[in-house]
């Protein structure tokens, strides 16, 4: 075990922050929680869980009372795609207030180390026009033309880091998640991410059936296990890189590929139906790894076969639970 430390993680009730605390935990630190929400599928094993509203000051000084050493600052108003693209003003407003907060509230708390996680989003349009791209290096942020609204809250935010840590230096993290997906993250209800809702397509279709694709399926990402994730963002926190730095695997994929993945892992046969009216981002995105593999010695290697396994059989095993799914829906009844 890691000496013991005390350790705030902010957006603890949902899916990056919860696999966090549990792992922070196993290592035997001391973990306070805190969202405005409980985790939604199991309880937090997080010291204390506090409910707080991280956008008001006064949360974000309650949150970082009490002699912590180290913050990841994971809570944000974030989902796939259709949801980031419907509700800009409201996305960018809940984060900047919680960013801009959490660091202020950090800094006069005395938090010796703040984690920011930011994410691919902040990549220019004008580099990611193509499925055949190449892999985004950390300098390819700049000139700015990022996502609108939570890409540019995200890019501002970061901004915001580096002017805390020239000026009052204050010490901070910077991470670009690049689609981060596994088990105990959301699947239904519109903040779904493309692993997770193409999982749940498969699972509530029967063999033979169509399921419905957003994008003309020839839109490209690589796409990171959540166990990877965590132990990128501890070996991150560990180090003494305060660039940001991408956190994502460097395997492309088209989503076709991926929906591919799904059905074969599900075993039944379904059609694609291509709805192009729908948000699908970017045409090509990809996570060049060379200054991640230079600051951490590491990268993730958690193979998409087997991480959308595990993610593929929890999410049919909760829809059965909540939906009353009839075995025969599942190539697994036998399980
Ligand atoms: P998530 O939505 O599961 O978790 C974010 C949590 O923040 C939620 O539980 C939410 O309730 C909480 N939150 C929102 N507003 C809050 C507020 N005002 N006060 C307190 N808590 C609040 O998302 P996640 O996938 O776990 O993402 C974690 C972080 O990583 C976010 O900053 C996100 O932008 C970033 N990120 C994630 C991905 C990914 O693929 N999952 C990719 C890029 C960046």
């Amino acid at each position: 075990m890691s000496k013991q430390i005390r350790i705030l993680v902010t957006g603890a009730g949902g899916f990056i922050g919860h696999h966090l605390v549990n792992r922070l935990k196993n290592d035997g630190h001391w973990v306070r929680g805190v969202d405005v929400k409980a985790p939604d599928y199991e309880p937090s094993r997080a010291d204390e869980f506090e409910i707080l509203d991280l956008r008001k000051y006064d949360g974000c000084l309650q949150a970082t009372r009490g002699q912590i050493d180290h913050v990841y600052n994971l809570a944000a108003d974030m989902g796939g795609i259709g949801y980031i693209s419907a509700s800009r003003a409201e996305i960018a407003k809940n984060n900047i207030l919680i960013n801009a907060h959490m660091l202020e509230a950090a800094r006069l708390n005395g938090i010796a180390r703040f984690l920011f996680s930011s994410s691919a989003c902040v990549y220019a349009g004008y580099k990611q026009q193509d499925p055949d791209i190449s892999p985004l290096r950390e300098e390819d942020a700049y000139p700015a033309d990022p996502e609108p609204g939570y890409g540019w809250e995200k890019l501002f935010s970061e901004e915001l880091c580096r002017y805390y840590q020239s000026d009052h230096r204050f010490d901070t993290r910077i991470v670009r998640f690049h689609n981060v997906y596994g088990p105990l993250g959301t699947y239904e209800g519109g903040k779904e991410k493309a692993p997770a809702a193409i999982s749940r397509k498969v699972a509530l279709a029967r063999d033979g059936d169509e399921i419905e694709i957003w994008g003309d399926g020839k839109q490209t990402r690589s796409f990171m296990y959540v166990d990877d994730c965590v132990e990128g963002l501890i070996r991150l926190m560990a180090s003494r890189c305060y660039e940001p730095l991408n956190l994502g695997t460097s395997t492309l994929i088209t989503i076709d590929g991926l929906v591919d993945l799904v059905t074969a892992i599900a075993g039944k046969h379904l059609v694609k139906r291509h709805d192009l009216a729908k948000p699908q981002g970017v045409r090509g995105r990809n996570s060049d790894n060379s200054r991640l593999l230079h600051v951490l010695g590491w990268e993730p290697s958690i193979s998409l076969e087997v991480g959308l396994d595990v993610t593929y059989r929890w999410i049919e095993s909760e829809l059965k639970r909540t939906h009353n799914l009839p075995l025969e829906y599942s190539s697994h009844a036998a399980d």
